[in-house]
Protein backbone atom coordinates (compact mmCIF):
# COMPACT_ATOMS: atom_id res chain seq x y z
CA UNK A 1 0.00 0.00 0.00
CA UNK A 2 1.60 3.29 -0.87
CA UNK A 3 1.15 6.20 1.78
CA UNK A 4 0.76 9.85 0.66
CA UNK A 5 1.76 13.08 2.38
CA UNK A 6 -1.46 15.00 3.70
CA UNK A 7 -0.92 19.12 2.19
CA UNK A 8 -3.41 21.19 2.40
CA UNK A 9 -6.19 18.14 3.09
CA UNK A 10 -5.56 16.55 0.03
CA UNK A 11 -3.49 13.00 -0.15
CA UNK A 12 -1.09 13.75 -2.21
CA UNK A 13 2.24 11.63 -4.17
CA UNK A 14 5.71 13.25 -3.42
CA UNK A 15 6.49 16.04 -5.87
CA UNK A 16 10.01 14.34 -7.22
CA UNK A 17 8.47 11.23 -7.69
CA UNK A 18 10.45 9.87 -5.08
CA UNK A 19 9.45 6.63 -2.54
CA UNK A 20 10.72 4.57 0.24
CA UNK A 21 10.20 0.67 1.28
CA UNK A 22 8.11 0.10 4.20
CA UNK A 23 8.21 -2.65 6.34
CA UNK A 24 6.31 -5.16 8.27
CA UNK A 25 8.83 -6.03 11.29
CA UNK A 26 6.68 -9.11 12.40
CA UNK A 27 7.73 -10.64 9.19
CA UNK A 28 10.65 -8.79 7.73
CA UNK A 29 8.92 -7.87 4.20
CA UNK A 30 8.03 -4.72 2.71
CA UNK A 31 4.41 -3.97 2.74
CA UNK A 32 3.94 -0.58 1.02
CA UNK A 33 6.25 2.66 -0.01
CA UNK A 34 5.94 6.08 1.75
CA UNK A 35 6.95 9.43 0.23
CA UNK A 36 10.91 10.25 -0.03
CA UNK A 37 9.56 14.22 0.49
CA UNK A 38 12.02 16.81 -0.84
CA UNK A 39 12.21 20.82 0.15
CA UNK A 40 9.60 21.29 -2.37
CA UNK A 41 7.27 18.99 -0.53
CA UNK A 42 7.89 20.33 2.69
CA UNK A 43 7.29 23.95 0.85
CA UNK A 44 3.76 23.49 -0.32
CA UNK A 45 2.80 22.15 3.23
CA UNK A 46 3.95 25.18 4.33
CA UNK A 47 2.11 27.16 2.03
CA UNK A 48 -0.92 25.48 2.94
CA UNK A 49 -0.66 26.06 6.69
CA UNK A 50 -0.20 29.67 5.65
CA UNK A 51 -3.00 29.96 4.13
CA UNK A 52 -4.77 27.75 6.47
CA UNK A 53 -3.76 30.35 8.93
CA UNK A 54 -5.30 33.58 9.45
CA UNK A 55 -8.36 32.02 9.12
CA UNK A 56 -7.53 29.16 11.98
CA UNK A 57 -6.47 32.06 14.35
CA UNK A 58 -9.71 33.13 14.49
CA UNK A 59 -11.86 30.09 14.87
CA UNK A 60 -13.62 30.18 18.41
CA UNK A 61 -12.14 28.15 21.31
CA UNK A 62 -15.13 26.26 21.30
CA UNK A 63 -15.26 25.29 17.88
CA UNK A 64 -11.56 24.10 17.88
CA UNK A 65 -12.36 22.05 21.34
CA UNK A 66 -15.56 20.60 19.28
CA UNK A 67 -12.84 19.46 16.48
CA UNK A 68 -10.37 18.20 18.77
CA UNK A 69 -13.24 16.03 20.66
CA UNK A 70 -14.33 14.63 17.36
CA UNK A 71 -10.93 13.54 16.11
CA UNK A 72 -10.46 11.65 19.60
CA UNK A 73 -14.30 10.25 18.99
CA UNK A 74 -13.19 9.13 15.63
CA UNK A 75 -9.64 7.12 16.80
CA UNK A 76 -11.82 5.63 19.66
CA UNK A 77 -14.39 4.54 16.64
CA UNK A 78 -11.78 3.15 14.46
CA UNK A 79 -9.73 1.66 17.65
CA UNK A 80 -9.52 -1.82 16.46
CA UNK A 81 -8.65 -0.65 12.79
CA UNK A 82 -5.70 1.55 14.42
CA UNK A 83 -3.97 -0.92 16.68
CA UNK A 84 -3.80 -3.29 14.01
CA UNK A 85 -1.74 -0.92 11.74
CA UNK A 86 0.23 0.27 14.44
CA UNK A 87 0.90 -3.35 15.52
CA UNK A 88 1.65 -4.40 12.11
CA UNK A 89 4.14 -1.32 11.13
CA UNK A 90 5.85 -1.52 14.56
CA UNK A 91 5.96 -4.87 15.79
CA UNK A 92 4.48 -4.07 19.02
CA UNK A 93 1.49 -6.64 20.48
CA UNK A 94 -1.69 -6.12 19.08
CA UNK A 95 -2.88 -6.06 22.24
CA UNK A 96 -0.41 -3.34 23.58
CA UNK A 97 -1.71 -0.71 20.66
CA UNK A 98 -5.24 -1.56 21.76
CA UNK A 99 -4.21 -0.97 25.45
CA UNK A 100 -2.28 1.74 25.07
CA UNK A 101 -1.26 3.37 22.00
CA UNK A 102 -4.80 4.16 20.35
CA UNK A 103 -6.27 5.30 23.65
CA UNK A 104 -4.13 7.47 24.46
CA UNK A 105 -3.92 9.02 20.69
CA UNK A 106 -7.65 9.87 21.51
CA UNK A 107 -6.64 10.61 24.72
CA UNK A 108 -4.14 13.34 23.81
CA UNK A 109 -6.85 15.21 21.57
CA UNK A 110 -9.53 14.80 23.99
CA UNK A 111 -7.28 16.23 26.88
CA UNK A 112 -6.62 19.23 24.74
CA UNK A 113 -9.72 20.02 23.53
CA UNK A 114 -10.78 20.19 27.33
CA UNK A 115 -7.47 21.92 28.02
CA UNK A 116 -8.05 24.98 25.32
CA UNK A 117 -10.81 25.88 26.77
CA UNK A 118 -9.29 26.96 30.02
CA UNK A 119 -6.08 27.91 29.15
CA UNK A 120 -6.47 31.87 29.48
CA UNK A 121 -5.05 35.38 29.28
CA UNK A 122 -3.14 36.67 32.63
CA UNK A 123 -3.36 39.81 34.20
CA UNK A 124 -1.38 41.93 36.36
CA UNK A 125 -3.20 45.55 37.86
CA UNK A 126 0.29 46.98 39.07
CA UNK A 127 -0.84 48.72 42.28
CA UNK A 128 0.04 52.41 43.23
CA UNK A 129 1.41 53.10 39.57
CA UNK A 130 -2.38 53.06 37.95
CA UNK A 131 -1.22 50.76 35.46
CA UNK A 132 -2.83 47.19 34.23
CA UNK A 133 -0.83 44.68 32.52
CA UNK A 134 -2.19 41.57 30.49
CA UNK A 135 -1.03 39.03 29.04
CA UNK A 136 -1.49 37.73 25.54
CA UNK A 137 -1.15 34.22 24.40
CA UNK A 138 -0.69 34.33 20.85
CA UNK A 139 -0.04 31.18 18.67
CA UNK A 140 3.32 31.33 16.99
CA UNK A 141 2.19 30.48 13.33
CA UNK A 142 4.06 27.61 11.72
CA UNK A 143 5.06 24.83 14.05
CA UNK A 144 7.18 21.60 13.34
CA UNK A 145 6.29 18.41 14.67
CA UNK A 146 8.32 15.48 14.66
CA UNK A 147 8.21 12.02 16.09
CA UNK A 148 9.75 8.97 16.26
CA UNK A 149 9.03 5.41 15.90
CA UNK A 150 8.41 3.64 18.73
CA UNK A 151 4.85 5.16 19.95
CA UNK A 152 4.22 6.46 16.30
CA UNK A 153 0.82 7.95 16.68
CA UNK A 154 0.43 8.54 20.55
CA UNK A 155 3.61 10.45 20.84
CA UNK A 156 2.68 12.05 16.88
CA UNK A 157 -0.88 13.39 18.18
CA UNK A 158 1.04 14.36 21.55
CA UNK A 159 2.14 17.22 19.73
CA UNK A 160 -0.12 18.02 17.12
CA UNK A 161 -2.98 18.05 19.77
CA UNK A 162 -1.28 20.85 21.82
CA UNK A 163 0.10 22.72 18.58
CA UNK A 164 -3.42 23.00 16.72
CA UNK A 165 -5.33 23.34 20.09
CA UNK A 166 -3.49 26.36 20.75
CA UNK A 167 -4.14 28.10 17.32
CA UNK A 168 -1.42 26.95 15.31
CA UNK A 169 -0.89 25.13 11.75
CA UNK A 170 1.19 22.01 11.83
CA UNK A 171 3.94 20.75 9.28
CA UNK A 172 4.40 17.28 11.15
CA UNK A 173 6.53 14.39 10.36
CA UNK A 174 6.24 10.84 11.98
CA UNK A 175 8.74 8.33 11.71
CA UNK A 176 9.39 6.84 8.01
CA UNK A 177 9.92 3.63 9.93
CA UNK A 178 5.98 4.07 11.42
CA UNK A 179 4.51 6.13 8.92
CA UNK A 180 1.28 4.06 8.81
CA UNK A 181 -1.22 5.48 11.41
CA UNK A 182 -0.15 8.80 11.21
CA UNK A 183 -1.23 8.55 7.48
CA UNK A 184 -4.91 7.48 8.78
CA UNK A 185 -4.88 10.33 10.90
CA UNK A 186 -4.97 12.62 7.92
CA UNK A 187 -8.52 10.57 7.57
CA UNK A 188 -9.59 11.02 10.69
CA UNK A 189 -8.88 15.31 10.50
CA UNK A 190 -10.69 15.38 7.36
CA UNK A 191 -14.08 13.65 8.42
CA UNK A 192 -13.57 15.64 12.08
CA UNK A 193 -14.05 18.69 9.75
CA UNK A 194 -10.27 19.91 10.51
CA UNK A 195 -10.67 23.10 8.25
CA UNK A 196 -7.97 22.22 5.25
CA UNK A 197 -3.56 23.37 5.70
CA UNK A 198 -4.42 23.33 9.48
CA UNK A 199 -2.62 20.09 9.83
CA UNK A 200 -0.02 18.85 7.24
CA UNK A 201 1.64 15.35 7.31
CA UNK A 202 4.74 15.19 5.36
CA UNK A 203 6.52 11.63 4.99
CA UNK A 204 10.13 10.71 4.65
CA UNK A 205 13.80 10.72 6.00
CA UNK A 206 14.98 12.31 8.78
CA UNK A 207 17.97 13.72 7.18
CA UNK A 208 16.02 15.09 4.21
CA UNK A 209 12.49 16.02 4.83
CA UNK A 210 12.95 16.47 8.65
CA UNK A 211 15.64 18.50 8.18
CA UNK A 212 14.00 20.81 6.06
CA UNK A 213 11.11 21.08 8.30
CA UNK A 214 14.30 21.98 11.04
CA UNK A 215 15.32 24.66 8.47
CA UNK A 216 12.68 26.38 7.12
CA UNK A 217 12.53 30.11 8.21
CA UNK A 218 8.96 30.42 8.54
CA UNK A 219 8.44 27.55 10.48
CA UNK A 220 8.40 29.22 14.11
CA UNK A 221 9.07 26.19 16.90
CA UNK A 222 10.27 22.39 16.29
CA UNK A 223 8.64 19.86 18.58
CA UNK A 224 10.69 16.83 18.81
CA UNK A 225 10.93 13.70 20.04
CA UNK A 226 13.83 10.70 19.69
CA UNK A 227 17.42 10.13 19.84
CA UNK A 228 19.68 12.79 21.75
CA UNK A 229 22.80 12.30 19.14
CA UNK A 230 19.16 13.93 16.67
CA UNK A 231 18.21 16.68 19.01
CA UNK A 232 21.46 18.10 19.23
CA UNK A 233 21.78 17.98 15.44
CA UNK A 234 18.38 19.90 15.72
CA UNK A 235 19.44 22.56 18.12
CA UNK A 236 22.63 23.33 16.25
CA UNK A 237 20.49 24.43 13.17
CA UNK A 238 16.97 25.78 14.98
CA UNK A 239 18.50 27.90 17.81
CA UNK A 240 20.95 30.28 15.64
CA UNK A 241 17.51 31.30 14.18
CA UNK A 242 15.91 31.43 17.77
CA UNK A 243 13.46 29.07 16.61
CA UNK A 244 11.19 27.97 20.05
CA UNK A 245 12.81 24.34 20.62
CA UNK A 246 11.26 21.22 22.66
CA UNK A 247 13.42 18.36 22.54
CA UNK A 248 12.34 14.62 24.35
CA UNK A 249 15.41 12.76 23.67
CA UNK A 250 16.98 9.48 24.83
CA UNK A 251 17.19 7.87 28.89
CA UNK A 252 18.76 5.18 30.66
CA UNK A 253 16.42 5.20 33.24
CA UNK A 254 17.35 3.78 36.74
CA UNK A 255 14.98 1.34 38.63
CA UNK A 256 15.47 1.50 42.31
CA UNK A 257 14.15 -1.31 44.62
CA UNK A 258 14.34 -1.01 48.17
CA UNK A 259 14.31 -4.47 50.56
CA UNK A 260 10.69 -2.48 52.48
CA UNK A 261 8.68 -2.22 49.12
CA UNK A 262 5.72 -4.29 48.31
CA UNK A 263 7.34 -7.15 46.67
CA UNK A 264 4.77 -8.50 44.40
CA UNK A 265 3.74 -5.45 43.05
CA UNK A 266 7.41 -4.22 42.19
CA UNK A 267 8.07 -7.64 40.28
CA UNK A 268 4.84 -7.40 38.21
CA UNK A 269 5.82 -3.88 37.28
CA UNK A 270 9.36 -4.10 36.86
CA UNK A 271 8.92 -7.47 34.44
CA UNK A 272 6.42 -4.39 32.52
CA UNK A 273 9.22 -1.49 33.06
CA UNK A 274 11.85 -3.70 31.33
CA UNK A 275 9.95 -5.15 28.15
CA UNK A 276 6.99 -3.07 27.42
CA UNK A 277 6.78 -2.60 23.61
CA UNK A 278 10.15 -4.41 23.51
CA UNK A 279 12.01 -2.44 26.09
CA UNK A 280 11.36 0.77 23.44
CA UNK A 281 9.88 3.27 25.29
CA UNK A 282 12.32 6.12 26.19
CA UNK A 283 11.12 5.51 29.94
CA UNK A 284 11.64 1.45 30.56
CA UNK A 285 13.70 1.02 33.59
CA UNK A 286 16.71 -0.29 32.02
CA UNK A 287 19.25 -0.13 35.10
CA UNK A 288 18.00 -1.96 37.98
CA UNK A 289 19.43 -1.34 41.14
CA UNK A 290 18.07 -3.84 44.16
CA UNK A 291 19.12 -3.65 47.77
CA UNK A 292 21.87 -6.62 48.47
CA UNK A 293 19.42 -8.26 51.17
CA UNK A 294 16.64 -9.36 48.51
CA UNK A 295 19.27 -9.22 45.13
CA UNK A 296 19.48 -12.95 44.86
CA UNK A 297 15.59 -13.09 45.71
CA UNK A 298 15.04 -10.99 43.20
CA UNK A 299 17.47 -12.07 40.69
CA UNK A 300 15.37 -15.92 40.49
CA UNK A 301 12.23 -14.17 40.75
CA UNK A 302 12.73 -12.29 37.84
CA UNK A 303 14.16 -14.71 35.90
CA UNK A 304 11.57 -16.83 36.13
CA UNK A 305 8.81 -14.43 35.48
CA UNK A 306 10.96 -13.23 32.82
CA UNK A 307 11.06 -16.59 30.98
CA UNK A 308 7.18 -17.00 31.09
CA UNK A 309 6.85 -13.82 28.78
CA UNK A 310 6.12 -15.17 25.08
CA UNK A 311 7.94 -13.94 21.97
CA UNK A 312 5.74 -14.14 19.49
CA UNK A 313 3.77 -12.90 16.21
CA UNK A 314 2.24 -9.49 17.14
CA UNK A 315 -0.95 -9.95 15.84
CA UNK A 316 -1.51 -13.00 18.11
CA UNK A 317 -3.23 -11.99 21.51
CA UNK A 318 -1.43 -14.26 23.93
CA UNK A 319 2.07 -12.03 22.79
CA UNK A 320 3.71 -10.67 25.45
CA UNK A 321 6.71 -9.52 23.07
CA UNK A 322 6.68 -8.34 19.23
CA UNK A 323 8.95 -7.61 16.99
CA UNK A 324 11.69 -5.27 17.49
CA UNK A 325 10.87 -2.32 14.69
CA UNK A 326 13.72 -2.97 12.07
CA UNK A 327 16.69 -5.27 11.38
CA UNK A 328 19.30 -2.26 11.50
CA UNK A 329 17.53 -1.57 15.02
CA UNK A 330 17.71 -5.08 15.72
CA UNK A 331 21.37 -5.50 15.06
CA UNK A 332 21.80 -2.56 17.28
CA UNK A 333 20.09 -4.31 20.35
CA UNK A 334 22.50 -7.09 19.50
CA UNK A 335 26.14 -5.81 19.72
CA UNK A 336 25.18 -4.49 23.10
CA UNK A 337 24.16 -7.73 23.71
CA UNK A 338 27.36 -9.03 22.72
CA UNK A 339 29.33 -6.59 24.12
CA UNK A 340 28.55 -8.85 27.75
CA UNK A 341 31.38 -10.79 27.16
CA UNK A 342 34.03 -8.37 27.06
CA UNK A 343 32.67 -6.00 30.11
CA UNK A 344 32.66 -8.32 32.66
CA UNK A 345 29.20 -9.21 32.87
CA UNK A 346 26.54 -12.26 32.72
CA UNK A 347 23.89 -12.99 30.83
CA UNK A 348 21.35 -14.04 33.15
CA UNK A 349 18.52 -14.76 30.53
CA UNK A 350 18.24 -14.64 26.73
CA UNK A 351 20.35 -13.12 24.68
CA UNK A 352 19.43 -14.94 21.68
CA UNK A 353 17.07 -14.15 18.37
CA UNK A 354 14.34 -15.88 18.38
CA UNK A 355 12.30 -17.64 15.88
CA UNK A 356 8.69 -17.52 15.46
CA UNK A 357 7.14 -20.01 13.49
CA UNK A 358 5.44 -18.88 9.88
CA UNK A 359 7.44 -15.55 10.97
CA UNK A 360 10.84 -16.91 10.17
CA UNK A 361 11.96 -13.50 8.56
CA UNK A 362 10.90 -11.31 11.50
CA UNK A 363 12.81 -9.07 14.20
CA UNK A 364 12.41 -10.78 17.45
CA UNK A 365 14.50 -11.48 20.05
CA UNK A 366 14.33 -12.98 23.73
CA UNK A 367 13.95 -10.52 26.39
CA UNK A 368 17.51 -9.98 28.00
CA UNK A 369 19.07 -9.51 31.58
CA UNK A 370 22.12 -9.23 32.15
CA UNK A 371 24.17 -8.82 36.12
CA UNK A 372 26.38 -6.09 35.61
CA UNK A 373 29.18 -5.12 38.29
CA UNK A 374 30.12 -1.06 37.28
CA UNK A 375 27.86 1.54 36.22
CA UNK A 376 30.50 3.00 34.22
CA UNK A 377 30.10 -0.27 31.70
CA UNK A 378 28.67 0.86 28.26
CA UNK A 379 25.87 -1.18 29.00
CA UNK A 380 24.69 1.15 31.65
CA UNK A 381 25.53 4.20 30.57
CA UNK A 382 24.48 3.81 26.83
CA UNK A 383 21.03 3.88 25.69
CA UNK A 384 19.87 0.01 24.30
CA UNK A 385 16.62 1.36 23.51
CA UNK A 386 15.54 -2.41 23.26
CA UNK A 387 14.01 -5.86 25.59
CA UNK A 388 17.70 -5.86 27.42
CA UNK A 389 18.08 -4.78 31.02
CA UNK A 390 20.82 -4.42 33.29
CA UNK A 391 20.83 -5.65 37.10
CA UNK A 392 23.27 -4.86 40.26
CA UNK A 393 22.92 -4.95 43.88
CA UNK A 394 23.45 -1.62 46.21
CA UNK A 395 24.29 -1.86 50.04
CA UNK A 396 23.27 1.67 50.85
CA UNK A 397 20.66 4.81 50.04
CA UNK A 398 23.87 6.86 49.21
CA UNK A 399 25.42 4.61 47.05
CA UNK A 400 21.85 3.99 45.19
CA UNK A 401 21.57 7.85 44.24
CA UNK A 402 25.07 7.82 43.34
CA UNK A 403 24.07 5.13 40.86
CA UNK A 404 20.98 6.44 39.57
CA UNK A 405 22.45 9.67 39.31
CA UNK A 406 25.73 8.31 37.02
CA UNK A 407 24.59 8.73 33.75
CA UNK A 408 24.11 11.71 30.88
CA UNK A 409 20.49 11.21 30.55
CA UNK A 410 18.24 12.47 33.51
CA UNK A 411 14.59 11.31 31.81
CA UNK A 412 12.64 9.03 34.57
CA UNK A 413 13.83 7.28 37.50
CA UNK A 414 11.67 4.49 39.68
CA UNK A 415 11.67 4.02 42.91
CA UNK A 416 10.36 1.13 45.19
CA UNK A 417 10.10 1.85 49.21
CA UNK A 418 7.55 2.41 51.51
CA UNK A 419 10.02 4.78 53.25
CA UNK A 420 8.26 8.34 53.04
CA UNK A 421 11.97 9.83 54.40
CA UNK A 422 13.84 7.91 51.75
CA UNK A 423 11.17 8.57 49.05
CA UNK A 424 11.46 12.31 49.76
CA UNK A 425 15.42 12.55 49.78
CA UNK A 426 15.01 10.47 46.11
CA UNK A 427 12.60 13.05 44.97
CA UNK A 428 14.19 15.74 45.82
CA UNK A 429 17.92 14.45 44.86
CA UNK A 430 17.49 12.50 41.91
CA UNK A 431 18.49 14.36 38.51
CA UNK A 432 15.58 12.97 36.13
CA UNK A 433 12.54 15.34 35.27
CA UNK A 434 10.07 12.36 36.16
CA UNK A 435 10.01 10.12 39.56
CA UNK A 436 8.12 7.11 39.94
CA UNK A 437 7.49 6.03 43.57
CA UNK A 438 5.63 2.55 44.16
CA UNK A 439 4.30 2.91 40.14
CA UNK A 440 5.80 3.29 36.63
CA UNK A 441 4.02 5.05 33.83
CA UNK A 442 1.26 6.07 35.59
CA UNK A 443 0.40 9.38 33.65
CA UNK A 444 -1.45 12.56 34.49
CA UNK A 445 -1.68 14.20 31.08
CA UNK A 446 -1.86 17.67 33.07
CA UNK A 447 1.74 16.97 34.53
CA UNK A 448 5.01 18.23 33.26
CA UNK A 449 6.56 15.75 31.25
CA UNK A 450 10.33 15.84 29.84
CA UNK A 451 13.71 15.38 30.71
CA UNK A 452 17.28 16.71 32.06
CA UNK A 453 20.78 16.82 31.05
CA UNK A 454 21.30 15.08 27.67
CA UNK A 455 17.39 13.35 27.98
CA UNK A 456 16.33 17.25 26.56
CA UNK A 457 15.08 20.37 27.25
CA UNK A 458 11.76 21.69 28.02
CA UNK A 459 8.50 20.04 29.20
CA UNK A 460 5.28 18.90 27.35
CA UNK A 461 2.13 18.24 28.60
CA UNK A 462 -1.08 20.12 30.24
CA UNK A 463 -0.57 24.12 30.01
CA UNK A 464 3.17 23.64 29.72
CA UNK A 465 2.37 22.51 26.27
CA UNK A 466 0.20 24.97 25.29
CA UNK A 467 2.91 27.46 26.98
CA UNK A 468 5.32 26.05 24.58
CA UNK A 469 2.81 26.51 21.34
CA UNK A 470 2.54 30.01 22.19
CA UNK A 471 4.20 33.53 22.30
CA UNK A 472 3.51 35.65 25.39
CA UNK A 473 3.01 39.28 24.45
CA UNK A 474 2.22 42.00 27.83
CA UNK A 475 0.57 44.98 27.03
CA UNK A 476 0.83 47.53 29.33
CA UNK A 477 -2.13 50.64 29.79
CA UNK A 478 -1.63 53.46 31.95
CA UNK A 479 -4.88 55.16 33.20
P1 LIG B 1 15.60 9.51 15.71
O1 LIG B 1 16.24 10.65 16.42
O2 LIG B 1 16.41 8.69 14.81
O3 LIG B 1 14.35 10.01 14.85
C1 LIG B 1 13.26 10.70 15.41
C2 LIG B 1 12.58 11.51 14.33
O4 LIG B 1 13.48 12.52 13.89
C3 LIG B 1 12.20 10.70 13.08
O5 LIG B 1 10.98 11.20 12.56
C4 LIG B 1 13.35 11.02 12.13
O6 LIG B 1 12.99 10.89 10.78
C5 LIG B 1 13.62 12.48 12.48
N1 LIG B 1 14.96 12.97 12.14
C6 LIG B 1 16.11 12.26 12.06
N2 LIG B 1 17.12 13.08 11.67
C7 LIG B 1 16.60 14.32 11.54
C8 LIG B 1 17.13 15.59 11.17
N3 LIG B 1 18.41 15.75 10.85
N4 LIG B 1 16.31 16.66 11.16
C9 LIG B 1 15.01 16.51 11.48
N5 LIG B 1 14.43 15.34 11.81
C10 LIG B 1 15.22 14.26 11.85
O7 LIG B 1 14.95 8.63 16.87
P2 LIG B 1 14.19 7.24 16.72
O8 LIG B 1 15.22 6.18 16.50
O9 LIG B 1 13.05 7.38 15.78
O10 LIG B 1 13.57 7.08 18.19
C11 LIG B 1 14.24 6.51 19.26
C12 LIG B 1 14.74 7.59 20.21
O11 LIG B 1 13.68 8.40 20.64
C13 LIG B 1 15.33 6.99 21.47
O12 LIG B 1 16.53 7.67 21.77
C14 LIG B 1 14.29 7.30 22.53
O13 LIG B 1 14.77 7.41 23.84
C15 LIG B 1 13.75 8.61 22.04
N6 LIG B 1 12.43 8.86 22.61
C16 LIG B 1 12.31 9.83 23.56
C17 LIG B 1 11.07 10.08 24.15
C18 LIG B 1 10.89 11.14 25.19
O14 LIG B 1 9.76 11.50 25.45
N7 LIG B 1 11.94 11.66 25.77
C19 LIG B 1 9.96 9.33 23.74
C20 LIG B 1 10.13 8.34 22.77
C21 LIG B 1 11.37 8.11 22.20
Amino acid sequence: MNIKNYINGKFLPPIANGWIDNFNPAIGEVYGQIPNSTKEDVEKAVEAAEKAFPSWITTTLEERSKILSKIADLILEKLDFLAAAESKDNGKPISLAKAVDIPRAASNFQFFANAITQFSSEAYESVGLNAINFTLRQPLGIVGCISPWNLPLYLFTWKIAPAIAAGNCVIAKPSEITPMTAYLLGEICTEAGLPKGVLNIVHGLGTSTGQAIVEHPNIKAISFTGGTKTGAHIASIAAPMFKKLSLELGGKNPNIIFADCDYNKMLETTVRSSFANQGQICLCGSRIFVEETIYEKFKKDFIKKVSELKVGNPSETNTNIGALVSKQHLEKVKSYIDLAAQENTEILFGGNRVVVENSENGYYLQPTIIEVKDNKCRLNQEEIFGPVVTIMSFKTDEEALTLANDTKYGLSATLWTNNLNRTMQFAKQLHTGIVWVNTWMLRDLRTPFGGQKDSGIGREGGFEALRFFTEPKNICIKY
